[in-house]
């Protein structure tokens, strides 16, 4: 039977706001997300299954250890700035390599949070930990000989750096499960269809050939993150040519986006990996609220049936999708395709 892994803690993180085009908006990142894919999922009959607890050393494998501790921290810290507000927001950011990280919460608020769409309030850490936990599950499943696991991951992780949080992401589930199957020298590709690029997820194994990183999404001339994305960024040092970007143009129809799917899947073939890690965005549909892509329902069944056919072992990490009304039949169609060949 279909693995869900899910953590309650993840319901704990419920941001205010972000910044977007210079105003401050109600974050979309909201728990009912979760709630919604999580009710889809036992409609669907498939087993639900609570996170395990992890050693940390899967997690400070992709995440500085000085990062870690400031997620943990942070919010008690900043609530003992005098006047301070509701969640930990930076106002400062560094700008280049040699940057110093500060002693003092406000600096290190910037030093660590890259943008205005990952504010850190009471529960954030507590659901940062849970996702990352529920995706190092999914992948121990893959290891137990599952052919598929998914981990309802929330909060998402793609825009997740080493040490930086950004776009709604703390923890990089993906990549912590992506490098967790790398352990016993296990060569990993790691497939991101999300609407918005993986940057994050791109940064972590942009040296490293032994996860090749896929990304198909809104081109960033355009669309958040703006500044990765592109097809020229294909890893460096031993990792050149181990990443592969295929942005589209806003409006990107079913078809538009089964044929850059298809050019990936191609790329990832040929690297032969042992397994597969999917950062699965459901924000690619066109009745999401973010209105980047045009994809219908019947999109997410052909999109995973058409990855089903590497055959071969497959973690699915859950990353963007927000409330609509075919958010869990969405995922659903996914989930189903890729075991229904
Ligand atoms: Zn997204």
């Amino acid at each position: 039977m279909y693995k869900v892994i899910y953590d309650d803690r993840q319901s704990g993180h419920d941001p205010l706001y972000l910044v977007t085009n210079g105003k401050f908006v109600k974050s979309r990142e909201h728990p009912d997300r979760a709630a919604n894919m999580l009710k889809a999922c036992s409609e669907a009959g498939f087993e639900i299954r609570k996170a395990k607890q992890f050693d940390r050393k899967h997690i400070h494998a992709v995440h500085s250890e000085r990062y870690v501790k400031f997620l943990e921290t942070a919010f008690d810290e900043w609530a003992k700035i005098p006047g301070s507000g509701a969640e930990v927001i930076p106002n400062v950011f560094p700008v280049a390599d040699e940057a110093i990280c500060p002693t003092s919460t406000v600096g290190r608020a910037g030093f660590h949070i890259s943008d205005l769409a990952a504010p850190i309030g009471a529960g954030t850490w507590q659901a940062a930990l849970g996702a990352a936990e529920a995706a190092l599950t999914a992948a121990e499943c893959i290891l137990e000989g599952d052919k598929t696991a998914y981990a309802l991951c929330r909060p998402p992780g793609h825009h997740a750096f080493s040490e930086r949080a950004s776009g709604y992401c703390f923890l990089n589930n993906a990549a912590i499960a992506a490098n967790y199957l790398t352990n016993d020298n296990s060569k990993v590709a790691l497939l991101d269809v999300d609407v918005h690029h993986g940057n994050g997820s791109q940064d972590i194994f942009y040296s490293r050939d032994d996860v090749f990183f896929a990304s198909i999404h809104a081109d960033p001339n355009t669309t958040y993150p703006f500044f990765w994305g592109y097809p020229e960024q294909n890893g460096k040092g031993k990792g050149e040519g181990y990443t592969a970007n295929v942005p589209l143009p806003i409006g990107t129809n079913d078809e538009q986006f089964i044929l850059g799917l298809n050019s990936l899947l191609q790329k990832i073939d040929d690297f032969k990996p042992d397994r597969l890690v999917i950062s699965l965005g459901l924000d690619t549909f066109g009745g999401d609220p973010y209105k980047l892509f045009n994809l219908t329902t019947g999109c997410y069944r052909r999109m995973s049936k058409e990855i089903a056919k590497l055959g071969i072992a497959t973690v699915i990490i859950q990353e963007g999708g927000y409330l609509c009304d075919q958010l869990g039949d969405n995922l659903t169609e996914f989930l189903t395709g890729i075991i229904d060949q």
